[in-house]
């Protein structure tokens, strides 16, 4: 089990055009092995390979229904939409609001090679296509719509310095949650009123 450092905020490697892997070998094994324990014990939900400085076409994903892992991936059916709140473990303690397909279908291979299909709704649709942007230079951050919530966290930080991270980042998620939905209450009187 090896933890590999995150690479974070500016760092230029993020911003670079992962390479597709043509070796299925031990030291891919390897890399997976280390990209998963390093996403678990960050608490993500996907990692990409780019994020732990190697710049390779490789995402894994866990929502919670086990891990897949995902080498060469390409979206080859996208349909319907969602509008979400997305964070990045490599942008620590930014997030906002992200348009993405609701249904996404991905070709990959494995570990070994073997081309696989998936498809995918909702959050895991929402992850593929967010670690597929890192194989491409992007971050969320970049198709944000309106603001990106880090001031909220700070402030609460700032205010409750004892409270964990964790319980500091729930509290901006509701928070941020209730102006969204201010927001869209508001939108939906004025629409009444015409
Ligand atoms: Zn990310």
């Amino acid at each position: 089990m090896a933890i590999r450092t995150i690479r974070v905020d500016e760092d230029p490697i993020l911003r670079k055009v992962s390479k597709s892997v043509k070796k299925f070998d031990n030291s891919l094994h390897e890399l997976l092995t280390d990209m998963a324990d390093t996403m678990y014990e960050a608490d993500g939900v996907g990692l990409a390979a780019p994020q732990v400085g190697v710049l390779k076409r490789i995402y894994i994903i866990d929502i919670g229904e086990g891990l897949v892992e995902f080498i060469n991936p390409e979206i080859i059916e996208a349909d319907g939409e969602q509008i979400g709140d997305e964070g990045c473990l490599s942008i620590p303690r930014k997030y906002g609001q992200v348009k993405r397909p609701f249904t996404v279908k991905v070709r990959a291979q494995d570990r070994n090679g073997d081309f696989f299909e998936i498809i995918g709704e909702e959050l895991f649709a929402r992850a593929m296509c967010h670690e597929g942007d890192h194989l491409e230079g992007k971050v969320f951050i970049d198709m944000v719509e309106g603001d990106i919530f880090e001031e909220v966290l700070e402030e609460i930080e700032h205010e409750n310095p004892e409270m964990p991270i964790d319980a500091a980042q729930q509290l901006a998620t509701e928070i941020t949650s209730d102006i969204t939905n201010e927001i869209t209450n508001e939108n939906g009187e004025t629409h009444e009123e015409k």
